[in-house]
C-alpha cells in the first residue's frame, strides 16, 4: 500500500514522504536534516529507499535541510530551473550535489513524479503529484497564493491530496504580523486561507480524491481546529460527510506517527 507521511508542515519546516513497498521520494527538506532522518527512522521509513528529494521553491522552510540530508545520503534532487538557481545562489547544494533541472515529468524507480507551477512569491516554485507503482496518486500542494487552473487539473485523479490551510483570515488581520506581511499573505502569490481551502474541496472530494490533509497551517494565525472546522462545516454544507464521503486529516507541525495510506 502507498504512504503519504507529513514529516513537517508549517512555517517552521516543510517535508513530506510519498512511497511503496519499493522506495519514496522526499517533497521538500524544511527543518535539520537530523530531524528528518529521525522522523523517517520513527516511522520504519529506510532512507536508502529514498531515491530523491524534490524541491519545491527555495523559502528556508522547504530546504533549510537540504544541503546536509543530500551531502549525508547523496540523494538527487530535483527542482524547476529557477528554483534550482535559487538554491545554488542561497547556497543550499553542495557543488557536486547530485541535481536535475525538471522539464518534464520524470520517472523515479518505479514511481512518476510531475510538477505544475504554482503562484507564489518565487521565481518558479511549483508543487508535485506523485504515481506509485501500485498506481496510486499522492499530490502536495502548499504555498499557493491562489488555486490556479494548472493546479486544479492537477487535482483530477490524485488518491491522497495535501492541501494548504495556512490562515484564518481574521487572526492574520488582527494578529501582530506586520502590515506588508499580512498584505503578502493574504495576496494571490501568498498563502492560502482556511476559507479558500474549504471552498475548493467540494469538488476535489465529488472528483474522486479521498482523503484530504490540510497543511502547512500558520502558527501564529491559524489554530488546528479551526483549520478542520471551517473544512468539515463547508463540507458538511454541500452535503459531504466526514469518514463516508472523505477523510480529513491535519498535517502535524512535528510529525506524530500520522501516516496516510492511498
Ligand atoms: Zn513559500
Ligand atoms: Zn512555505
Amino acid at each position: 500500500m502507498a504512504k503519504l507521511i507529513p514529516l513537517f508542515s508549517g512555517s517552521k519546516g516543510n517535508s513530506y514522504y510519498i512511497g511503496s513497498g519499493s522506495g519514496g521520494v522526499l517533497i521538500d527538506a524544511g527543518r535539520s536534516c537530523k530531524q528528518i532522518l529521525t522522523a523517517l527512522d520513527d516511522n520504519n521509513i529506510d532512507i536508502n529507499k529514498i531515491r530523491a528529494v524534490f524541491v519545491t521553491h527555495e523559502h528556508i522552510d522547504h530546504c533549510s535541510a537540504l544541503r546536509v540530508l543530500v551531502k549525508k545520503t547523496g540523494m538527487k534532487v530535483y527542482a524547476t530551473e529557477g528554483t534550482m538557481n535559487a538554491l545554488i545562489r542561497d547556497n543550499r547544494l553542495e557543488p557536486n550535489a547530485v541535481t536535475e533541472v525538471l522539464t518534464s515529468p520524470v520517472a523515479v524507480g518505479d514511481m512518476l513524479v510531475e510538477h505544475f507551477s504554482t503562484n507564489h512569491d518565487t521565481p518558479q516554485p511549483c508543487c508535485y503529484r506523485v504515481k506509485t507503482s501500485d498506481n496510486r496518486c499522492a499530490m502536495v500542494a502548499t504555498d499557493l497564493g491562489t488555486i490556479t487552473d494548472n493546479v486544479r487539473s492537477a487535482f483530477n485523479g490524485v488518491d491522497a491530496l495535501v492541501l494548504e490551510s495556512n490562515h484564518d483570515v481574521n487572526m492574520l488581520k488582527n494578529g501582530i504580523y506586520p502590515q506588508y506581511l499580512k498584505q503578502r499573505i493574504l495576496s494571490d502569490c501568498g498563502h492560502l486561507s482556511n476559507r479558500t481551502c474549504a471552498e475548493e474541496l467540494p469538488d476535489i472530494i465529488k472528483n474522486g480524491t479521498m482523503r484530504i490533509v490540510l497543511g502547512h497551517l500558520s502558527q501564529e494565525n491559524n489554530r488546528p481546529d479551526i483549520a478542520m472546522n471551517t473544512s468539515i462545516k463547508h463540507l458538511a454544507d454541500c452535503g459531504f460527510k466526514r469518514d463516508y464521503d472523505y477523510t480529513l486529516d491535519l498535517a502535524p507541525e512535528v510529525n506524530n506517527g500520522k501516516v496516510i495510506l492511498f
